[in-house]
């Protein structure tokens, strides 16, 4: 089965992903995930990809098509997967059915915008070892510090406030229209996403296995 996961930044694909491959037993494929690896090795896509992401930009078309394809020739994938975070255009869309990889479902996560901005504003991340929080929905222990490892928490470049909205406005330009792409072909199904991370998994996996 191979499902794609559309939905704004903040929307929780992510989570949703990690729900699904641990119930179905397919993997996760995130190309954010991918691609901040990159970054942070300082591998030659790192390097090209690190000023789109640091301003909200998308990163070129023909970088993330080249990733994901590698990715999903790898033998985890043989009996289908998840994809968070790509398509994020048309173009890349398109580039995965010349690929010829057939989608089963497309499920939208929708969550309002003013929700949206609440989740990205209030996000930090450890200098450290990379795990994140929220000021809000999932505090430290300790106010600005780690509690897997004590390092530092900071707000990343990504999600200060300018490039927040810079990504929302993005995805509303670049992403948002795959809704009526995968509709028109009818694979699209839309959750609403809930408070509850845990009510939102359950939505999420009854259209899974619909
Ligand atoms: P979020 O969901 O928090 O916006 P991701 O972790 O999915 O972030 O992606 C981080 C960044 O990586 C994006 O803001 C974008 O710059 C880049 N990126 C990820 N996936 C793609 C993609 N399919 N096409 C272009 N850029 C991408
Ligand atoms: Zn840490």
């Amino acid at each position: 089965m191979n499902l794609i996961l559309l939905g704004a930044p903040g929307a929780g694909k992510g989570t949703q992903a990690e729900v699904i491959e641990r119930e179905i037993g397919i993997p996760q494929i995130s190309t954010g995930n991918i691609l901040k690896a990159a970054v942070k090795n300082a591998t030659p896509i790192g390097l090209k990809a690190k000023s789109f992401m640091d301003s909200g930009a998308l990163v070129p078309d023909d970088v993330v098509i080249g990733i994901l394809k590698e990715r999903i020739a790898e033998p985890d994938c043989k009996n289908g997967f998840i994809l968070d975070g790509f398509p994020r255009t048309i173009p890349q869309a398109e580039a995965l059915e010349a690929m010829g990889v057939t989608i089963d479902k497309v499920i939208s996560i929708e969550v309002a915008d003013e929700k949206i901005e609440a989740r990205l504003s209030g996000r930090r991340a450890c200098t450290q070892c990379g795990a994140t929080y929220h000021t809000v929905f999932n505090p430290p222990k300790t106010e600005g510090v780690c509690d897997k490892c004590g390092g530092p928490l900071v707000i990343r470049d990504d999600d200060k406030p300018e490039t927040v909205k810079e990504r929302l406005r993005v995805y509303k330009e670049k992403t948002a229209p795959l809704i009526d792409f995968y509709k028109g072909k009818g694979k699209l199904s839309v959750v609403i996403g809930q408070e509850e991370v845990a009510d939102t998994s359950k939505l999420v996996l009854e259209t899974v296995r619909a």
